[in-house]
């Protein structure tokens, strides 16, 4: 799929096609609004099969109801997202790819919890399916706010496993290629979007999208003995940062801040895709890694510190990492870039 082919101009050209006719950039963000997107809708749940999966599946509304308790937005001031079209996805998925999707076993197999395979495809579509079309539209919005906004959160998103053409490791949908092939269509004065993955494992689904792309740049901090160990997509990833099971928050923090300063002074982005993934926390059994809820939040921090800090936009994807204890992370989080003045109301 080189960028030079006739085939791929082509491509280009139907899914600038598809962007222009999408809805979901047609929203105007309430003046009240925070730019904090999230639905009820995001949430997986249907007689038990969820709990066969070894994560808190409804760990996306837990996340906005302790902001809510914490009174860091109320509902009025959550932005909601629309769910993403075939047409949507098509800017990015081959048609063979969604096609897929309508045969349960494939989705079983992407989301890894083999008894989706039994259930029925309708069934399927509305209850795990949807929910990621609802973060998929969500993370594309998100986009848009944080280049009017500076800041975004989705608190849903982050499917760094699925490229255009695969998915993989829970994720169906390609939401971080999306959010940068609509920011990059919409806004022309943006030409650099570095992404910033410090989820616990190897985002190698927008590796494979924008390898040949030098507008994007990756930074991605992973473990590199647990899943996907994808060799071919590494060499998508500009600057590679591997950790190994056990690494702890005093090896972690310095190196994160070290290689993010390095990055953008190299690659001076003007748009950053944050994927905030939680599974580097301790006890996490995808993750395998030993850090700390102070130094998820920290890591946080330091992040949004050095991109708004640049006056850099920033949105952020939570992505994985679903013990019970994660939701109250990620809140606290939120919280603390706020009383650092980090983000802060419009
Ligand atoms: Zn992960």
């Amino acid at each position: 799929m080189g960028i030079f082919g006739k085939e791929s101009r082509n491509d280009a050209r139907s899914s600038d096609t598809l962007i222009k006719n999408s809805s979901l950039y047609t929203f105007n963000l309430k003046t009240t609004s925070w730019p904090i997107v999230y639905d009820a809708g995001y949430n997986i749940t249907f007689m038990g099969v969820e709990k066969l999966h070894p994560f808190d599946s409804s760990k996306w509304g837990r996340v906005h109801n302790f902001l809510l308790d914490d009174k860091v937005l109320t509902e009025e001031e959550t932005v909601t997202p629309v769910e993403a079209t075939e047409e949507d996805l098509l800017v990015v998925h081959t048609q063979p790819y969604l096609n897929s999707l309508k045969w349960s076993a494939t989705v079983a197999q992407i989301t890894e919890v083999v008894p989706v395979a039994l259930l029925p495809n309708f069934v399927v579509q509305r209850k795990v399916l949807r929910p990621l079309r609802l973060q998929t539209g969500g993370s594309i919005m998100a986009g848009k706010m944080a280049v009017e906004r500076g800041w975004a959160l989705n608190i849903g998103g982050g499917f760094h496993h699925c490229s255009a053409e695969r998915g993989g490791g829970f994720c169906a949908y390609a939401d971080i290629t999306l959010l940068i092939k609509f920011v990059l269509h919409h806004f022309e004065q943006i030409k650099r979007v570095m992404i910033v993955d410090l989820d616990a494992h190897q985002g190698n689904g927008y590796a494979r999208d924008f390898m040949d792309d030098d507008r994007v740049y990756v930074m991605d901090v992973f473990n590199r003995n647990i899943y996907p160990q994808d060799g071919f997509a590494k060499a998508g990833i500009k600057r590679k940062v591997e950790l190994r099971c056990g690494t702890t928050d005093q090896e972690y923090l310095p190196l994160i801040k070290e290689h993010l300063y390095d990055a953008i002074n190299e690659f001076h982005p003007q748009f950053v895709v944050y994927n905030a993934g939680t599974d580097i926390l301790a006890g996490d059994c995808l993750g395998l890694m030993e850090i700390s809820p102070k130094g998820v939040v920290e890591r946080d921090r330091i992040v949004f510190a050095a991109v708004r800090g640049q006056n850099v936009p920033i949105v952020m994807l939570t992505s994985g990492g679903y013990q019970r204890s994660t939701a109250r992370i990620i809140a606290d989080s939120v919280v603390s870039l706020r009383d650092n003045g980090l983000i802060g109301p419009p």
